[in-house]
């Protein structure tokens, strides 16, 4: 009895030890890559939104750009040039940043009706007065440039 335990013990260890080794080989791997980052991870999203129509549209030219953008975003992943990676991957947010702040504002809006959520004009900074207070002067955090808004 007390051997079996000892050898279930000691079988557990074994295998908290390979699962160490794979973790260290796999981080050991990664180092000095890009690793996965926003652009990586819409890509393949995307990727797999065009793989799904392909396959009820059957166009065949779908799945290879589906293919495609897997490759991209596998291939940024893996990446060594970590500069130009960084580079895309700024440029994406930048390309993105509207589109990306309209959403947040309408998930506060949903979240939160007492307040009234707006971008400033200026840098793009999410703002909010309370509702139904009349006309606000509200001052940026971000840029300080100030906007009277109707609450
Ligand atoms: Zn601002």
């Amino acid at each position: 009895m007390a051997r079996s335990n000892r050898s279930s013990e000691e079988k557990r260890r074994e295998k908290e030890q390979r699962r160490a080794e794979a973790q260290r080989q796999a981080y050991a791997f990664m180092q000095g890559r890009n690793g996965t980052d926003e652009l990586s991870t819409v890509t393949m999203w995307v990727a797999l939104a065009v793989a799904i129509i392909d396959f009820f549209a059957h166009t065949g030219v779908l799945a290879l750009v589906a293919l495609a953008l897997m490759a991209w975003s596998v291939y940024r992943s893996f990446s060594r040039n970590i500069a130009a990676r960084a580079r895309e991957r700024q440029t994406f947010l930048n390309v993105t940043r509207m589109p990306r702040q309209a959403i947040k504002l309408a998930r506060l809006s949903a979240q939160n009706r007492e307040k009234r959520y707006f971008l400033c004009k200026q840098c793009g900074t999410i703002l909010s007065v309370p509702r139904g207070k009349g006309k606000i002067r509200v001052t940026c955090p971000n840029c300080r440039t100030k906007v009277v808004k109707k609450s």
